[in-house]
């Protein structure tokens, strides 16, 4: 075949008991005598189905493509390497596997960024780089080792540190990406969770400034998400290491805990030779978080691509253009861009629902929230902002009529489908029965086409919902949400674990439905970029977490956006080139000069 080319066979997927091999049966080669597709014979020794394995000499590459076509369980990939990609990959995981091309380059002092979708490699590159996996050059049959990993990076900026690496010189300390695995690993309550880690003797400053004092005492099965992640990220910075690699840190945390994490790890990195590497998909943090960044592009699953380092401008806006200068590649047909002035306010739709001016509280000294009286209309994605723990859930609750106010002035029978920020569907069930049992338009193409496909969820319609990575999980929990016959849908987080890829097109699935459906979405969510692209108006809610919680009328973009980012004293100029939101640096004169106007975001 052509010498770029790979053949890709998931092996979770090959299942030849109950296929007959179709693949080897219409491939050309095979059909003329050649041994392109054979069996690998390992399995059957066990007594298993045989799985296959496909030449990549014989294979004739990504135009032929008929066993991809044939495979009825998608197991097969058949892919023409971008021409750029010359060298022999990093590490392959073994014949017909993923391979990885290209490392990121730690850089004592400076937090480096990972941009890119996920099962791309990054994992992968930073098992490689925390010394856990010994890379193969590619060569899975007779793995090189160490020493000639080293002779292949000499004269490059990752020389010394992979010599380090071999010499078991560099530590690590890392921040999973999912949290929520944190409590079926570990059984105790947060200070014994945190007290073997404060190797630097930062550790009460880290509990201060993350606010983990009131959950010291609590057992890790009871945090919420958002707790969670504060304390898993604690752990990993009071650690002392040379090296500190976070897989995701905003999960579940609002802008402010956000931005308070990024100021943490930069500072973490600038007190002197430590470095960081930070994979993120808020690309407002990203950006404020990193000094440089590496993209990282390919077929998920197949072979993923970590390009050279760029500044963090050029990679994000580069990403977001879809075609990454240096390297000369699309890695997306369209761009995504962002709205330079808020839309317009004006809707013509008629009211969902009108309610009155409320007060709620959980009891004296407990909880209390007030609610300026509104109207959400039919066909609005009206966007939720405000920190956690100030009300946003039991306002929800209050016009879905599952509380009732404190004065009991109002009943309303709004049927409400809700898809809650923390998912628990653990059950080992497949995707296609759970969905399926919510409802009858399962299949049809009227639903393929409005939920399945822009939710991507045909490649994981027969997996077990408990074997669903965190993206995926969180696909299937907003397609069962959207699948509902409600009135109202309310989405708390649907940007938790989705790449950026995946964000603009949960975004795209959501408003097309609002619009499709006359539905009305309220989506409560803390990416500033996907608020952006996704709300038609917004509710801010401000006050002071978990003790007394406001929320104002429902108002437009422009004005939402202000109160809310004055709230928080944050300030975002555009970018001169592409017109994306940044956080201003506090103090810096765009700053000034914006509070001073009013102009927190649209400016
Ligand atoms: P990311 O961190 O970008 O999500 P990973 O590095 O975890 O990606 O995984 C990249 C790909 O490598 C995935 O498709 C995964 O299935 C595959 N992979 C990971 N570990 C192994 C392994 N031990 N053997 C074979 N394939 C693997
Ligand atoms: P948000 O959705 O903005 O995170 P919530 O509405 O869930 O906020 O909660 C606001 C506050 O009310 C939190 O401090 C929470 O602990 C408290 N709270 C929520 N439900 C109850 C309840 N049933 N009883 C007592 N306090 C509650
Ligand atoms: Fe055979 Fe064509 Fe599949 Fe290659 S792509 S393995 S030649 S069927």
């Amino acid at each position: 075949m052509a010498d770029d080319s790979i053949a890709v066979v998931d092996l979770d997927r090959c299942q030849p008991d109950r296929c007959s091999y179709e693949c080897a049966n219409y491939c050309p080669p095979n059909r003329t005598g050649k041994e392109c597709i054979t069996q690998r014979g390992e399995d059957a020794e066990e007594g298993g189905p045989d799985q296959i394995r496909i030449s990549e000499e014989i294979c004739l590459g990504e135009t032929c493509g008929i066993c991809v076509e044939k495979c009825p369980f998608d197991a097969i990939e058949i892919i023409n390497l971008p021409q750029e990609l010359q060298d022999e990959p990093v590490h392959r995981y073994g014949e017909n596997a993923f391979s990885l091309y290209g490392l990121p380059i730690p850089i004592e002092g400076q937090v480096t960024g990972i941009l890119g979708p996920n099962g791309i490699g990054k994992s992968t590159a930073v098992n490689i780089l925390a010394g856990e996996l010994t890379p193969n050059l590619g060569q899975h049959e007779e793995p090189p080792g160490w020493d000639a990993v080293l002779d292949a990076y000499r004269g490059t900026e990752l020389q010394d540190y992979i010599r380090e690496v071999r010499d078991g010189e560099v530590s690590v300390a890392r921040k999973p990406q999912y949290v929520d695995q944190i409590p079926k690993q570990f059984d105790g309550n947060t200070r014994q969770l945190l007290e073997h880690t404060d190797e630097r003797g930062a550790l009460d400053d880290l509990v201060e400034r993350l606010s983990i004092s009131p959950v010291m005492d609590q057992a890790i099965d009871e945090l919420s998400g958002g707790e969670l992640q504060r304390v898993a990220i604690a752990a990993c910075l009071a650690r002392d290491a040379d090296f500190y690699f976070l897989d995701e840190i905003t999960p579940y945390l609002d802008i402010g805990q956000r931005v308070t994490v990024a100021r943490i790890v930069r500072e973490l990195a600038e007190e002197g030779d430590r470095s960081m590497l930070v994979v993120e998909h808020d690309l407002a943090i990203l950006d404020l978080l990193c000094d440089n960044l590496h993209v990282a592009y390919g077929e998920p699953g197949a072979y993923g691509v970590i390009t050279s380092p760029k500044s963090v401008r050029n990679g994000i806006n580069e990403y977001l253009a879809g075609y990454l200068d240096n390297e000369n590649m699309r890695i997306r047909p369209e761009a995504i861009g962002f709205e330079q002035h808020a839309p317009r306010t004006v809707s013509r739709s008629d009211p969902l629902i009108e309610y009155p001016e409320m007060e709620k509280s959980y009891g004296e000294d407990a909880f209390s929230l007030s609610v300026d009286g509104g109207t959400i209309r039919e066909e609005e994605v009206l966007g939720i902002v405000g920190p956690n723990g100030i009300g946003k859930s039991t306002f929800a609750k209050l016009v879905a009529g599952k509380l009732e106010p404190d004065d009991g002035e109002f009943e309303t029978d709004l049927e409400v489908a809700y898809k809650p920020q923390y998912i628990e569907i653990d059950q080992p069930m497949r995707v296609d029965v759970f969905l399926s049992s919510i409802t009858d338009d399962f299949g049809s193409s009227h639903w393929n086409t409005e939920i399945a496909n822009p939710l991507q969820l045909s490649r994981i319609m027969e997996q077990n919902l408990n074997d669903l990575s965190g993206g995926e999980r969180q696909r299937v929990a907003i397609a069962a949400c959207l699948s509902k016959d409600a009135d109202l849908f309310l989405l708390d987080e649907p940007s938790a674990h989705l790449d950026v890829e995946q964000r603009v097109l949960a975004t795209r699935a959501i408003r097309r439905y609002a619009e499709t459906q006359d539905a009305t979405v309220m989506v409560v969510d803390h990416d500033i970029y996907m608020m952006d692209l996704l709300a038609d108006r917004l509710l801010v809610f401000e006050g002071e977490p978990a003790h007394h919680g406001h929320a104002s009328q429902p108002q437009g973009m422009r004005d939402g956006m202000n109160e809310f980012l004055a709230n928080l004293d944050i300030t975002f100029r555009r970018d001169e080139r592409t017109g994306r939101p940044r956080i201003n640096k506090p103090g810096s004169q765009l700053d000034r000069q914006q509070k001073k106007q009013g102009e927190y975001y649209y400016a």
